[in-house]
């Protein structure tokens, strides 16, 4: 592996350094105690594209003949992008960086809304208006109250999701049947498709918008006809959702 160049200091702290090894090329980005790795891989596709895969890698993929030049420029445009996305990201997936004391706010369907937390022999969990309100035996320990509301996600996600992808499914116009769903909490995905009639949908999609859930959806029933993420596999989840692109960009940001 052979260092090539550096491409330029955004804002004095980012060192972002490009290494080669054929075709294949990795970018590193430092800041100070932290680093996240570029992966660029080489496929079929006309454009290029940034995929966020865990707390500190980020596959960037390009076209076969794509130049690194080109690679390198549209790098620079969606750095700080990348950036904040792949920390808070990080935030969410290894350090519990919402509270869940009463009154903190967490997403469902999109929209926040604040927890009222509610003291009470008989648990439950519901949406009020606006609120989220959680009973439960010991309201003060936040490590209860943030099991009963993934548990409620997860409920929730249980009546929502069926009539969701049965709904979508129809979108293919063909003659595959909906699938087996199984939902649950999931630290790196969204969801996750074998290939046979199997799907499985991160129960904490519930926070997301029903547009982006329903990209989510989308995304694995592709699966079903297209199991690698190829030409075919996007072309056919364009047509069935021409603007998947923006939502996927929606789900990454975690906000
Ligand atoms: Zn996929």
């Amino acid at each position: 592996m052979e260092m090539l160049r550096s491409l330029r200091p955004v804002g004095g702290l980012v060192c972002l350094t490009r290494y080669e090894y054929g075709m294949l090329g990795k970018y590193a980005y430092y800041l100070s105690r932290e680093d996240i790795w570029f992966d660029v891989r080489r496929q079929q596709r006309k454009t290029l594209a940034i995929h966020i895969l865990s707390k500190n890698k980020v596959e960037i993929r390009a076209p076969l003949k794509c130049s690194w030049l080109e690679i390198e420029q549209f790098l620079g445009q969606k750095l700080s992008w990348i950036i904040n996305s792949a920390r808070t990201y990080r935030l969410e997936s290894l350090v519990p960086a919402l509270t869940y004391a009463s009154g903190s706010r967490h997403r469902f369907l999109g929209s926040f809304r604040p927890l009222v937390l509610v003291q009470g022999n008989q648990a439950y969990t519901s949406l009020d208006g606006d609120n989220i309100v959680i009973c439960c035996m010991r309201p003060s320990s936040e490590d209860l109250v943030r099991r009963r509301l993934h548990a409620w996600y997860r409920h929730e996600a249980e009546s929502y999701l069926p009539p969701r992808i049965a709904a979508i499914n129809l979108l293919f116009g063909d003659r595959i049947k909906v699938p087996n769903l199984s939902i649950r909490k999931m630290r790196a995905s969204w969801g996750s498709c074998d290939g046979r009639s199997n799907i499985r949908i991160n129960s904490l999609i519930m926070r997301e918008s029903p547009r982006a859930i329903d990209f989510v959806l989308a995304h694995e029933l592709c699966h079903l006809r297209y199991f690698q993420h190829d030409k075919g596999f996007y072309a056919r989840l364009s047509e069935v959702m021409p603007d998947w692109r923006e939502l996927e960009r929606q789900l990454t940001k975690w906000a």
